[in-house]
């Protein structure tokens, strides 16, 4: 079996240099982690001929994972999901699951089920919805013989939010057998937009380390700040050494800006 990925950026304000393609970086990142091997990222305008081709092309090559971003949202321009079915010659029909989760959402905010928002539970047969804790549209998960095709939304916040909570487990199931060790360290007093060049440079560290960081104390007054590492390896004990050596990394970038290591 083989693990390789492609991600797909759709939307036409990356095309015309509006918009910065961070959410394909961020998904490297965490496909990598998560031991896949990214093999093309791809930036293509929503337009029919161009995601139903792309789309094809990665199911003709057996591409293990394939994650797009953009397009589905409620708008007349926001396409993607009509465009996936005819890529898998599939009929785009309402999805039970996807109208509970939409009428869920619209019902606690408060908005009224109008039919642009009703398209947002519209899919290819045979598609499975991703609830999205962040905004409106679901997610889609689509499975076609070795290709699985995941669906994401363009906010990157949106993209995140279904991505940590859903599909990420879901791909490290189905992904190479790896271990991944998580450790925590608490700072405090150093406010977080200094920490996050120290955060970038543990990050560039390997490419199999993730590094997040939770805020829990006043911005400016009273810095408190949890940093979580994650590391994934073949190798258990490599795994071990290589979070040993991020986290001496930072305790010492840290304290050099006279941080306070509170708990690891
Ligand atoms: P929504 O309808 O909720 O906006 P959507 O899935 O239709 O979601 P898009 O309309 O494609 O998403 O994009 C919404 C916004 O998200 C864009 O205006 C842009 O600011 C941001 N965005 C889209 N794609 C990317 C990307 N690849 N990287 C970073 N930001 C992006």
């Amino acid at each position: 079996m083989s693990y390789t990925a492609w991600i797909i950026s759709i939307g036409n304000e990356l095309l015309i240099g509006k918009t910065v393609n961070t959410n394909a970086t961020w998904l490297a990142k965490k496909l990598t982690l998560l031991g896949y091997d990214v093999r093309r990222i791809i930036a293509i305008p929503d337009n029919e001929e161009d995601e139903v081709e792309v789309f094809r092309d990665a199911i003709r090559r057996s591409i293990r994972v394939v994650i797009s971003t953009g397009g589905l949202g409620p708008t007349f321009d926001d396409r993607t999901s009509e465009y996936l079915a005819k890529a898998l010659n599939r009929r785009y029909v309402v999805n039970d699951d996807a109208l509970k989760l939409v009428t869920e959402t619209f019902r606690t905010k408060g908005l009224e089920l109008t039919e642009p928002r009703l398209k947002q539970a519209k899919m290819p047969e045979g598609a499975k919805p991703i609830p999205n804790p962040v905004g409106t549209a679901p997610g889609i998960w689509v499975e076609e013989s070795n290709t699985v095709i995941i669906a994401l939304p363009g906010v990157p916040a949106e993209m995140m939010g279904i991505f940590e909570n859903y599909v990420e487990p879901k791909l490290r199931e189905i992904g190479p057998r790896l271990h991944f060790v998580e450790r925590s360290i608490t700072v405090k007093g150093v406010p977080e937009a200094d920490l996050a060049p120290i955060i970038e440079r543990g990050m560039k560290m390997s490419n199999r380390v993730y590094i997040k960081s939770h805020p829990k104390g006043h911005e400016i007054r009273s810095p408190l700040v949890e940093i979580h590492v994650y590391v994934s390896s073949e190798d258990e004990k490599a795994a071990e050494n290589e979070i040993n050596r991020v986290i001496n990394f930072l305790m010492n970038a840290i304290k050099e800006r006279n941080g306070e290591i509170l708990s690891q």
